[in-house]
């Protein structure tokens, strides 16, 4: 048994001496073989966005530069933004009179109508020359001071056609003078010599003026008409809305001596005092009241009747110095 022991020790003994660093070194080996290499990590599925379609590029393709239509800054009723207006219509029944004096700012007489209109307490329409404006601005501001409404009558008070470009010159720079000297931008233009075909009313339609004629003349531009001629003149023609022509420029005119008795003669009458814009304002209440639509006057054929007088004259040449 003992030898049985032994024998079966001893190898057993050996077996293990030797067999267990080969089964160490075997398992060890087995297990090393056995691992599979460890998978490589898995990059997570990217989840797939697909992107949206790009959008095109859209280049800002530049508007065609539209030229600037002129802004509208009439404070005018629209029916006489350019538009003629040669005083009220038949149907205006209220007694109010507009009394207007041209070819201004003149030394002497602009002052004295001033004068007679403050006595009065009455507002008038200047339609001034750029040309008198430039000779004697302190006068204009005079009158824009005094609160009497301002008109263009152009630089030069010219007659005869033009070109367009010198019409705009003749308007815009009388304007652009006003502007400056008073800060005050006309909204009515006079055509010298009532004339509405030589281009001047064509462009002063465009800029949307108000082409103001009259319907009361006071002949004070004739060299035979005295002061008493000149009360009798407008005192005779007035009518409701009536718009008098005088002239407070271009030399000696009898308007300083007639104006008193004219004013007192439509105070008589029962007229008050408006200025056009005013007039304008109440015509075209009235004229909104009864549904009448705008005055179909226009300004390219309107021709003023071949009763009315003379244009009125030039200022002189020999321009009385500032
Ligand atoms: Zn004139």
């Amino acid at each position: 048994m003992s030898i049985f022991m032994r024998k079966k020790k001893r190898p057993f003994g050996q077996l293990a001496l030797i067999g267990l660093p080969v089964l160490a070194i075997g398992g060890g080996l087995w297990y090393f073989l056995s691992q599979k290499p460890a998978p490589a990590p898995v990059a997570p599925t990217p989840v797939v966005v697909t992107p949206p379609p790009a959008k095109p590029i859209v280049k800002a393709v530049p508007v065609a530069a539209k030229p600037a239509a002129p802004v509208n800054t009439s404070s005018l009723p629209l029916r006489y933004q350019g538009k003629t207006f040669k005083g009220a219509t038949e149907v205006f029944t209220q007694k109010v009179v507009a009394l207007t004096f041209d070819d201004g700012p003149w030394p002497v007489s602009t002052l004295a109508i001033l004068d007679i209109l403050q006595k009065e307490n009455i507002k008038a329409t200047f339609f001034c020359l750029g040309r008198s404006i430039h000779n004697h601005p302190e006068l204009l501001l005079s009158v824009a001071q005094a609160g009497h409404v301002l008109g263009n009558h152009s630089w030069n008070h010219p007659y005869a056609r033009m070109s367009p470009k010198v019409a705009q010159a003749e308007i815009d720079n009388t304007t652009n003078l006003m502007i400056q000297t008073v800060g005050v931008k006309p909204e009515l233009f006079r055509p010298p010599g009532g004339k509405l075909s030589n281009g001047l009313a064509a462009y002063a339609a465009s800029r949307k003026y108000s082409i103001v004629l009259w319907n009361d003349v006071s002949g004070d531009d004739q060299r035979k008409t005295t002061p008493e001629m000149e009360v009798k003149n407008v005192l005779t023609h007035v009518r409701p809305g009536a718009v008098v022509l005088m002239h407070d420029g271009g030399g000696k005119h009898p308007t300083v001596q007639a104006l008193p008795k004219i004013i007192a003669g439509l105070k008589q009458q029962g007229y008050s005092f408006v200025t056009v814009p005013e007039l304008l304002q109440m015509e075209d209440e009235q004229l909104t009241k009864a549904a009448i639509p705008r005055s179909p006057s226009k300004v390219y054929t309107n021709q003023l009747p071949t009763a009315t007088p003379a244009p009125t004259p030039a200022p002189a040449v020999s321009t009385p110095s500032p």
